[in-house]
């Protein structure tokens, strides 16, 4: 967290994301073991799906992680300076004017069309130096990348670069998380053809790969030779039903305090909108925690946290940085008892699944959604 400031010496609000290294390490090696001899390029995209891009990095690098995937220039920049030297490869699609620094920091570079391609050449050229490529093929999400059926003039383009290595060639799924696989089949079909091409002209084949992580759990025959998990490092379920195939464990939890007590008299609305009336006299505590946080006001009045041991539920609307949990006429908590928003706690434990479900949204936009202004502490 921001080093330059002074207020890091002094006692923060108690609300933080606990990050657990060894769990991110344990994944990583299971998720490995199950795709091996394929390696692995850990995308770690968006802050490393929130748990902090630089720590997690470094943990995996030093678990042996072959690669390291991310989606813009900045994040591969921010892992250079930080002393990693594995290959890392940015998937957005590109900017000319990012070229050259590309080059400088020895970073791969998507070619999703053939002008980028050329593009790439040229910057390499003009600068003196080779570029790492990978081509990106789509073959049915529809977003960056060469169609599967037109690839076959961005692979001859590749033979006319004197100043790039292709290092590797992808595709993405864009289906691979639900139950029923037969689009991603056609998807893993169409990139096996399109691949084709260098064994039919003798060339070296690249570096294939293609599986994000509901693919690494259940396709098999997608690993390639490289896998591209994401979610699942972090011990979360693209969907709860891919549980069933490989034990994760989950690394971060979301942790505040009780900060105030008090007993709210029946009848009495509780938040912004009174959209909670006490049913009871019942006793009331505030968490300083709130959407300003990433955590979601679509939670209102139907998430539960955890203190004591105990489940309770938020009531009312959640406010910006804090939100109201109802504890019941009996229960008991003291100011500084700690309050679980994710994670585990006694017997308890609620899931990034839960969270998501709740929102109707996905995991992963669950996890991005934390916000920088909650501290995030390593553990292992
Ligand atoms: C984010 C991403 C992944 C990883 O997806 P998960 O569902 O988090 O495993 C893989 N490949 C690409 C291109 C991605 O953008």
């Amino acid at each position: 967290m921001r080093p330059e400031s002074q207020i890091t010496q002094i006692p923060r609000r108690p609300t933080l994301m606990e990050v657990n290294l060894t769990a991110l390490a344990q994944n990583y090696r299971a998720l490995r073991d199950h795709a091996a001899p394929a390696k692995v390029m850990a995308m770690i995209k968006a802050n490393a799906y929130g748990h902090g891009l630089v720590s997690c990095a470094q943990r995996l690098t030093h678990e042996g992680c072959y690669s390291l995937g991310v989606a813009f220039i900045e994040e591969a920049i921010e892992l250079r300076q930080a002393g990693i030297s594995v290959p890392i490869l940015v998937f957005g699609g590109i900017f000319g004017a990012q070229l050259k620094s590309y080059l400088d920091y020895g970073i791969d570079i998507s070619a999703s069309s053939i002008s980028k391609l050329q593009q790439i050449e040229e910057a390499a050229r003009t600068n003196g130096k080779r570029a790492r490529v990978h081509l990106e093929i789509d073959s049915g999400i529809e977003r960056t990348g060469v169609h599967h059926y037109s690839s076959t003039g961005l692979l001859e383009e590749t033979l006319r670069c004197q100043h790039c290595d292709i290092v590797g060639i992808f595709s993405h799924f864009a289906r691979a998380d639900e139950e029923d696989l037969s689009f991603s089949k056609i998807q893993l079909e169409r990139f096996l053809e399109t691949l084709r091409f260098f064994e039919q002209r003798s060339l070296p084949m690249p570096i294939r790969h293609m599986a994000n992580s509901a693919a690494t759990l259940r396709l098999k025959e997608s690993h390639l030779d490289m896998i591209r998990p994401g979610i699942c490092l972090f011990g979360v379920y693209p969907e709860v039903h891919l549980q069933q195939y490989l034990p994760l464990i989950p690394v971060m939890s979301l942790k505040s305090s009780v900060v105030y007590f008090k007993v709210v008299k029946k009848g009495s609305g509780v938040s912004y909108g009174h959209r909670w009336i006490a049913p009871q006299d019942t006793r009331v505590v505030t968490v300083p925690i709130g959407y300003g946080d990433g955590y979601f006001r679509l939670l209102s009045n139907r998430s539960s946290v955890l203190i004591r041991g105990h489940r309770y539920p938020v009531v009312g609307n959640v406010c910006m940085d804090q939100l109201m949990v109802d504890i019941g006429p009996n229960g008991e908590a003291y100011n500084g008892d700690e309050v679980v928003l994710v994670g585990a706690q006694g017997n308890e434990r609620i899931s990034v699944n839960e969270l998501a479900d709740l929102v109707g949204t996905i995991t992963h936009e669950i996890l991005t959604a934390t916000n920088l202004r909650v501290p995030r502490v390593y553990i292992g």
